[in-house]
């Protein structure tokens, strides 16, 4: 497990809150107790060097290899909130950099009217899964923003709209061009994937009118969470 500390200096690390208390009244941890500690992006071994009530202070001692993220922001047009969070959690695992929840035309009324409510749970989610699974940081989720906005910000990423039209290209191939264009290097990606009824028209002329590329994951039509992680995976594929 890693703790992510709120402050840190080049020396030391302090955890307060939620964290603190855990380490505190469950963990009891004690001056010398030896933890991985997030601080800045960046990992480290770390010792405690005082407790108080929900306070821990650790003595930074050396720096573990960070895995920095994958340079990916999946752009999702808010979905059911149940398969919303599990998508967040398995996306953080992934590695994705960041999630940008858009508000689409057959985005459903109550969730579009919810989401913002909803973006700090998300926030939390992605933290808890980043620890969970060992990440040196965690995913920036950003402010739910209507789909247009999104489409139009300019962005030198290569940026791919999922759609599960016969007549767009697979993801393989325009991931390959990317990793080909950018050197061998891996790309920045915007990955971004509709509502359960799936893009409009007018939303597929928007995304094509502002470059993006229309990308399927085959011939099956996926719930959005099952095809982020597709997409992650097919991405994912070009790092081995
Ligand atoms: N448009 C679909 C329909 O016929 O009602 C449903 C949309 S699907 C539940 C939600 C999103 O997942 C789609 O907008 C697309 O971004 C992505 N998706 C699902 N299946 C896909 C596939 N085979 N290829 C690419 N993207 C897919």
């Amino acid at each position: 497990r890693r703790w992510i500390a709120e402050h840190w200096d080049e020396a030391t690390a302090t955890l307060v809150g939620p964290q603190a208390e855990h380490l505190v009244r469950v963990l009891r941890a004690q001056p010398g107790m030896e933890a991985d500690v997030v601080a800045g992006g960046h990992v480290f071994h770390a010792q405690v060097a005082a407790v108080a009530a929900n306070e821990v202070r650790f003595n930074l001692i050396s720096e573990l290899d960070a895995d920095p993220a994958l340079p990916i922001t999946l752009v999702v047009s808010v979905f059911k909130f149940d398969h919303m969070e599990w998508g967040i959690e398995k996306a953080t695992e992934l590695g994705v950099a960041a999630i940008a929840p858009v508000i689409a035309r057959r985005t459903e009324k109550h969730l579009a009217q919810a989401a913002d409510k909803r973006v700090e749970r998300w926030r939390r989610i992605a933290h808890e899964a980043a620890k969970q699974s060992r990440r040196s940081d965690v995913p920036l989720i950003h402010d739910p923003v209507p789909l247009a906005q999104r489409v139009r910000t300019a962005s030198d990423a290569t940026r791919i709209v999922l759609a599960e039209q016969e007549r767009s290209t697979t993801l393989r191939t325009i991931v390959q061009e990317a990793v080909e264009a950018a050197q061998n290097q891996m790309p920045t990606l915007e990955l971004a994937f509709g509502p359960e009824g799936g893009w409009a028209p007018e939303e597929e002329a928007l995304f094509d009118a502002n470059g993006w590329r229309a990308a399927s994951l085959g011939p099956r039509i996926l719930r959005a969470e099952t095809a982020a992680i597709a997409a992650l995976s097919v991405v994912a594929s070009f790092l081995e």
